[in-house]
């Protein structure tokens, strides 16, 4: 079932959103991104005249009630960007007085799914080493599917909206639906977007692909790489892994981040791409710093040759220049981790220079997917969210999505 083609009018839903805001030691949210991407799906579902039941955790309360990730904090701000007023379940695994007493176009929040181990479903105070820990792992497999059919208990229609969670079998991402017929469960519209510009990157590729993966380790992105090796026609590599690539090649790379555990990794990635015919693309000069510092004093030199004493933080111009002349051919972009210390004004110009040929490529009818963390930072920094494609908003689900793993909420709805 697809929301659109779906009519809410009279049903009682109950969606999964993630509402894990960011919170100031006041309680108020600094960034409400989260809550105004799942405003699609809430308004279609009261604007058919459905009841809505939100759930979402917030934070890592690790199965106990802590006030400090309570919802409750979040209830006006939901009711202010709903535009109606919003009804708080104290206890997300009793609510059925207040769930069956929702009217057509009332909202209920329920607390926070995380207060109760059972949505993550993993064992408590007990270790993976124990004797009894797969006992005690089955035992609480059977309370997460108890907690689940309590919560589909509430509602009629069970919607997951929540992108950023899609690769947890929780109770509410995942062991729920089970408890939906086929036809009353579905993905929510931030959802459908997410999978869609997956679908985008791993199965409808127009080409030429180019996929720029940064950040600090190449430790972190290698299952990435590897899926991507049978896609992409451009593979660049940039950010910290650019000196563990230098100095696998026989470089030096002064004191410049390198997982020297990763040499022989990053020879058989170089050894992988020349037989798939991938054009990989590595940083040849960088910006070199003194020191791990803004204010750092800073000379260009080349990527394998980086004095002792200072550290490549940030692309060179004849880095720059080659992956700009990649990215603005291409047809499919994808781009995960910054070029450099982004968070250092001074080290910025190489994820803006790749952030500024995406934008070139997308005004000439490219598909770019901007995802995972520090990227989207980084568009957002430079206030060019707007000038791609696509900005993903699932860190670590749509990571292993690129991997080619199934994303278990998703499965769950689609299986
Ligand atoms: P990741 O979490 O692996 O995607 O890495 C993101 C982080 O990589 C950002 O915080 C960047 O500051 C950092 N990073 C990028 N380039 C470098 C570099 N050359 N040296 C050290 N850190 C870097």
């Amino acid at each position: 079932m697809t929301i659109d083609n779906f009519n809410f009018a009279g049903k009682k839903a109950i969606v999964r959103v993630d509402f894990n805001v960011p919170l100031d030691e006041n309680g108020k949210i600094t960034d409400d991104t989260r809550i105004r991407g799942a405003l699609p799906t809430l308004k279609k579902i009261l604007s058919d005249g459905g009841s809505l039941i939100i759930m979402s955790h917030m934070g890592k309360p690790k199965g106990k009630v802590n006030p400090k990730f309570s919802l409750a904090q979040i209830k006006d701000d939901v009711a202010k960007a709903l535009g109606c007023d919003v009804k708080f379940a104290p206890d997300c695994a009793n609510a059925d007085e207040a769930a069956a007493n929702l009217k057509p176009g009332e909202v209920l929040l329920l607390e926070n799914l995380r207060f109760y181990p059972e949505e993550e479903g993993k064992p408590v105070g007990i270790d993976k080493e124990d004797p009894a820990y797969d006992a005690a792992k089955k035992e609480m497999k059977e309370r997460q599917k108890a907690f689940a059919k309590k919560l589909a208990s509430y509602a009629d229609v069970y919607v997951n909206d929540a992108f950023g969670t899609a690769h947890r079998k929780h109770a509410s991402t995942a062991v729920i639906a089970d408890y939906f017929d086929k036809q009353d469960k579905m993905l929510g519209y931030l959802m459908e977007k997410e999978v869609q510009a997956v679908n985008n990157i791993l199965s409808d590729i127009k080409r030429p692909f180019t996929a720029i993966m940064g950040g600090s380790k190449v430790s972190t992105k290698i299952g990435i790489i590897e899926n991507l090796m049978d896609k992409v026609d451009n593979l660049i590599l940039c950010g910290g892994m650019t000196y563990t690539f230098a100095k696998a090649q026989g470089g030096h790379v002064g004191d410049s981040i390198c997982e020297n555990d990763k040499l022989d990794l990053a020879l058989d990635i170089i050894k992988k791409a020349k037989e798939k015919n991938v054009n990989l693309v590595l940083g040849t000069d960088c910006v070199a710093a003194d020191s791990f510092s803004n204010d750092a004093k800073t000379q260009v030199v080349p990527a394998n040759a980086i004095p002792d004493g200072w550290e490549g933080l940030d692309a060179g111009p004849e880095t720059r220049k080659a992956f700009a002349d990649v990215i603005k051919n291409a047809k499919t972009i994808l781009w995960n981790g910054p070029a450099g210390v982004f968070e250092f004004d001074n080290f910025t110009a190489g994820s803006r220079a790749i952030a500024d040929a995406i934008v070139e490529a997308t005004d000439k009818g490219a598909f770019s997917l901007v995802g995972g963390g520090d990227s989207v930072a980084c568009v957002n920094k430079f206030g060019l969210a707007d000038r791609v494609s696509y900005v993903s908003t699932g860190g670590g689900a749509l990571l292993e999505a690129i991997e080619g793993k199934v994303l278990p909420g998703v499965a769950a709805i689609n299986d």
